[in-house]
């Protein structure tokens, strides 16, 4: 990659310089123009960065440690090749989310199948595949019971815990309490003797598995959440008198930072407080698996969209964009959990000067509540400028809603550096006849002739 030299010295730009020039190429260069008017952008640089930070945080002589991306968080090929080639494979949780990930070329023996719906089906082809599997719950261990029995697989197989031990600030995306859905409850009663048991029954059982939450989620919650687990897994090796359980997946949820360009907490802070809190996972009995998601991405995705045009209503102004629910659905649905930034740009990219104003950034959807950012003090925009919606790398491309029937935008990656920027195409625009033909296209008459 090329990189700018200052006095022989090689110095790269900064994310937020990095971003700043690629919001500029992407009108120079009409990635975002007439008829395209929003786009998704991705830093290549900063993604690779980020998996970097990532295995070196937890990197421990003596110790495997396999990290796996949360597809879910941006279910993109080339995000997923690009981080394989970083080291990191997949967590997956569909069918489709494993279908991406053999597309991009990951080795199923860096592919991790989590899910609490899964079909006898997928189950059956996991196995075949030697994918390594996460059972949800008592009924799926008696169904891979059935599955095992005069075949075998090498698949690793493990089970999902669910310490109880409380939610975030988010209750979507809280997975230890009570009440949660996910893994089997450890604080029920008789239930962790029930699952000593039941694992000591199937020596196939060799992992265990937690994810304690995502965004809203202490790092000293996903930490207890760990600890507990680790606890379990020593007091199943005490009963089988053998080190049955032999990895421990520790999930994800590494919260990010929307309220500026510094990354808090990282990676590093976690690992540093894991090796705290729970010393004997790095001591080499175990192999660690890891499945981030939002921590990876997040802060290396910016969407980009014009402001189609400006009105007042009640005194407020709002600029009507094309950057609305159908791209960031959490953000405008639970804008009090999700709040992003967002910043006022004119027609070539630059940034807006100008004092400030309270103003609406609001979508294309046909909805009242279509609102990015309410009341955002931002320099007056006009018709034709745009907005970017910063640190949406996560959970943004990858959760389209189709409301209106409003086209996924493309998504484009971009290289910033010394030479210029550079884009390539990571996802094309969907097209009206896709939509057309997603809809219902081929069987017009499918209704009418039925009755
Ligand atoms: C969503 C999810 C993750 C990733 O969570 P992030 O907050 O994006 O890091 C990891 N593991 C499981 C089981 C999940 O459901």
């Amino acid at each position: 990659m090329a990189s700018a030299e200052f006095d022989g010295v090689t110095a790269l730009p900064d994310p937020a310089t990095r971003r700043a020039h690629a919001l500029r190429a992407a009108v120079a260069q009409g990635v975002l123009g007439a008829d395209l008017p929003v786009v998704g952008l991705l830093d290549a640089t900063g993604i690779r960065e980020s998996a970097r930070e990532l295995r070196a945080a937890f990197a421990t002589p003596g110790v495997s440690v396999s990290h796996a991306f949360a597809v879910k968080a941006a279910s993109l090929v080339p995000v997923l090749r690009l981080l394989y080639a970083e080291g990191i494979g997949c967590e997956v949780a569909s069918p489709g989310e494993l279908a991406l990930a053999r597309a991009a070329g990951v080795p199923v023996s860096h592919i991790v199948l989590d899910s609490p719906a899964k079909t006898a089906a997928e189950l059956r082809e996991a196995l075949a595949l030697g994918v390594a599997v996460n059972a949800d719950n008592p009924q799926e261990l008696d169904r891979l019971d059935a599955l095992l029995a005069g075949s075998s697989t090498t698949s690793p197989i493990g089970l999902r815990v669910n310490p109880q031990i409380g939610g975030g600030s988010i209750a979507a995306t809280s997975t230890a309490t009570d009440r949660s859905k996910f893994g089997l409850p450890l604080r029920d009663p008789g239930a962790v003797d029930w699952l000593v048991r039941s694992c000591a029954r199937r020596p196939w059982v060799t992992r265990l598995h937690a994810h304690t939450g995502s965004q809203g989620c202490p790092l000293e919650l996903m930490a207890e959440g760990v600890r507990v687990t680790y606890e379990l897994a020593e007091r199943i090796n005490a009963v089988t008198g053998r080190q049955q359980i032999d990895t421990l997946d520790i999930g994800g949820g590494l919260p990010v930072n929307f309220a500026s360009d510094v990354t808090t907490p990282t990676h590093r802070a976690y690992a540093r407080l894991l090796r705290a809190t729970v010393p004997g996972l790095f001591d080499g009995r175990y192999g660690i698996v890891t499945e981030f998601g939002r921590s990876l991405l997040a802060k290396h995705g910016t969407i980009l969209a014009r402001v189609e045009y400006t009105k007042t209503a009640g005194g407020r102004p709002i600029a009507v964009t094309h950057a609305g629910a159908q791209l960031a659905t959490r953000t405008v649905y639970a804008p009090g959990a999700w709040p992003i930034r967002v910043t006022a740009l004119d027609d070539k990219g630059h940034p807006k000067s100008g004092e400030r104003v309270a103003q609406d950034v609001a979508g294309p959807c046909c909805f009242a509540g279509d609102i990015v950012a309410e009341a955002r003090e931002l320099p007056p925009l006009e018709e034709g400028d745009l907005v970017a919606l910063l640190d949406t790398g996560a959970y943004y491309f990858s959760n389209h809603y189709q409301y209106n029937s409003l086209a996924r935008p493309g998504i484009y990656g971009y290289v910033s550096d010394g030479s210029g920027v550079r884009f390539a195409t990571v996802r094309a625009p969907q097209t009206l006849d896709e939509i057309v033909a997603e809809s219902g296209g081929a069987q017009p008459e499918a209704l009418s002739a039925l009755t």
